[in-house]
């Protein structure tokens, strides 16, 4: 067969063969193998997770090769065995502010004190960050991408949005891509407090001159605006409009931070402009349910911000029983949710949201893979974004919340 034919390098060459074996569950993603358990009588939630039990799997090139039963696999040019553990596809945060400076745990105590959250204290991290060199934030950046590694996220996408500034902005865009290719323009996180009065001058601002320069130099694949006209701080219907239609229009893909402080326009703009995600969706209507059952827009789900912010879960079983596509992600960053645990978010979706260890695994996974044109699924040919669970089950990460199961596979 095609392995034993290939050219064998010398230990280390990214040519060479890596057989993983003693797999007892492997979680694919991949209809092939879902059709296999649902025709074995597995609930529809857990089939389309396309289980192999006692599989085995060839990495050739940093991608997979070959997928199969541990007793039928291929001879590879090394081996190695994970006893019987669960390995399943990377997580893929789809959702992060990682490049930042500073912390804001004195805002999150009097947050937990009684203080509400109105999006004011993004000016703390700006000025942060504004303040830091490049190497200070290079640093701080290669710290959270191993953090994230270390518990099972081998894909993610990060933001800028704490730069405001045209030179900043570029500068956080720049750090991001040194780590992710899933990079996004969000220069229209809040109003920076220099534009408080003359906040037209500034929605010119990103939507002119700071959209050009980062579509000129290549910085990002998407843009994104915080959406929420009852923070005095975030955007309006119309400044969100016309921030998506010139990104749209430069060429870029669009997502959006929707309904996360009450009820807002925020989602029907991401259907209506045919944004590949509105992220939040803690308030919704049945217009808005509607719209994302009827648009190809995925309601990413961010629940460590209302565990952070003490604000009521978002309805995913509302939307999955409408045939909506939910994803979910951290939303990582100091000031709301500063978690990168996706095992800690799949926990709470399963206990907060109601979704089942099935598919808030699925939504953590393929789901916010397909907001990064990604499929997010372990099958030949795809990119060995592997990760292992010190557990026999995908169904341990909620049920042993807390516990550092998870952990990238690979490199
Ligand atoms: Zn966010």
């Amino acid at each position: 067969m095609a392995l034993a034919q290939s050219p064998r390098g010398p230990p280390g060459d990214p040519m060479t063969s890596l057989l993983i074996t003693d797999i007892g569950e492997l979680v694919t993603n991949d209809p092939q193998w879902a059709s296999a358990g649902q025709s074995a009588g597995q609930s529809a939630d857990v089939a389309r997770l396309g289980l192999v039990r006692n599989a085995a799997l060839v990495v050739e090139a940093g991608r997979v090769a070959w997928i199969g039963p541990a007793s039928l696999a291929p001879q590879a040019d090394s081996q190695r065995s994970v006893a019987g553990r669960a390995v399943i596809p990377g997580f893929v945060d789809s959702h992060t502010h990682l490049v930042f400076a500073g912390d804001r745990a004195g805002e999150f105590a009097a947050r937990m004190a009684g203080t509400a959250y109105d999006g004011g204290g993004i000016a703390t991290t700006v000025a942060a960050t504004r303040g830091a060199s490049d190497e200070e934030l290079r640093a701080l950046l290669t710290a959270r991408m191993a953090e994230l590694r270390r518990q099972g996220t081998t894909t993610v996408e990060i933001k800028s949005g704490y730069g405001l500034s045209m030179d900043d902005e570029l500068r956080l865009l720049r750090l991001a891509a040194e780590v992710t290719p899933h990079v996004t323009f969000l220069g229209a996180h809040v109003v920076p407090t220099e534009y408080a009065a003359d906040r037209a001058a500034y929605v010119d601002l990103v939507t002119g001159p700071m959209l050009a320069a980062v579509v000129e130099q290549g910085a990002a694949a998407y843009v994104d605006v915080f959406c929420e006209p009852r923070s005095a701080h975030a955007f309006t219907e119309e400044e969100a409009r016309a921030i998506l239609l010139a990104g749209r229009s430069a060429g870029l893909g669009l997502r959006v931070h929707g309904n996360q402080l009450g009820p807002g326009p925020g989602v029907r703009l991401a259907c209506e402009l045919g944004a590949v995600s509105v992220d939040h969706c803690t308030y919704l209507d049945s217009d808005d349910v509607a719209a994302l059952a009827e648009s190809g827009t995925v309601a990413t789900l961010l629940p460590g911000v209302e565990f952070s912010t003490r604000h009521p879960y978002p309805d995913a079983r509302r939307l999955l029983d409408a045939g909506v596509q939910v994803a979910l992600a951290t939303d990582c960053n100091p000031g709301t949710c500063y978690t990168s645990s996706m095992p800690f978010v799949i926990a709470l979706a399963v206990r907060e949201l109601r979704m089942t260890p099935a598919e808030a695994l699925y939504a953590a996974t393929a789901g916010s893979a397909a907001t990064l044109g990604l499929r997010g699924r372990i099958a030949v040919g795809e990119p060995a974004d592997l990760a292992v669970l010190d557990a026999p089950s995908h169904v341990h990460l909620a049920y042993r919340p807390g516990v550092p199961l998870a952990s990238a596979l690979l490199g």
